[in-house]
């Protein structure tokens, strides 16, 4: 029998009667690795967040990820059928994509595409969920539920640029699958809400996530020197 005293890492409130597989499990294409990371979480939980993944996935597969060979072989494998059926997140990616001009940073016109405007708010509720779930698996506790999560995608290199400098206080995540999910973290040892993550899907689409409430914040990251 499982132990039904153990409350959700998610919603902290309602007892876990399911794994949750932490990232979702259809961001691995087929064979799936044996060792995907699993955390306990109520059904509600569990399965409410289908929509918005299938949505990260399939938004994703109009960028560059949908062109590594992970991006790829997953495309083969279902995202076709599930694009092709149905029609809501159609429509929805439909309205993001835009036709533009590829240029070079200096200008020169390279040729007419499509790129993806990214549905962040969308986006960073997929990242949030992960974030909680990979929080309890590196530390055997759930990150408290009043704790804010705020996540950047990095979209461009001075994006990445701000992101980088912390790259040397923080540690490998404990799993990783080269080119599908990787990730590095740290938490702040006298605060355990304060968190940072370094998260990257396929390869290419990395995301730079901060946990904690607005007190902590100012609490632990001096803001000016000024007085
Ligand atoms: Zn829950």
């Amino acid at each position: 029998m499982k132990n039904d005293k153990e409350l959700c890492v998610y919603c902290n409130s309602r007892f876990a009667e399911t794994q949750d597989h932490v990232p979702p499990k259809g961001f691995f294409p087929q064979p799936r690795p044996s060792n995907l990371i699993t955390v306990p979480a109520c059904k509600e939980c569990n399965l409410g967040s289908g929509v918005d993944e299938e949505f990260f996935l399939a938004s994703f597969m109009f960028s560059e990820a949908g062109v590594t060979s992970t991006g790829k072989t997953l495309w083969e494998q279902k995202l076709h059928r599930m694009y092709a059926k149905n029609n809501g997140l159609r429509k929805r990616i439909a309205t993001l994509l835009r036709r533009v001009n590829l240029v070079t940073p200096s200008g020169l016109f390279i040729k007419r595409g499509i790129v993806i405007k990214q549905d962040e708010p969308r986006l960073a509720k997929v990242v949030a969920k992960i974030v909680r779930g990979l929080y309890y698996f590196e530390y055997k506790e759930p990150l408290d539920i009043s704790t804010e999560i705020i996540s950047q995608f990095l979209r461009t290199e001075s994006d990445a640029a701000e992101a980088i400098k912390f790259n040397d206080q923080l540690l490998y995540g404990t799993r990783q699958w080269t080119d599908i999910f990787e990730y590095k973290f740290n938490r702040v040892e006298e605060n355990h809400r304060c968190s940072m993550w370094v998260i990257r899907f396929f390869g290419k689409i990395v995301f730079w996530v901060i946990s904690g409430n607005d007190n902590d914040f100012v609490k632990t990251v001096p803001l000016s020197n000024n007085s």
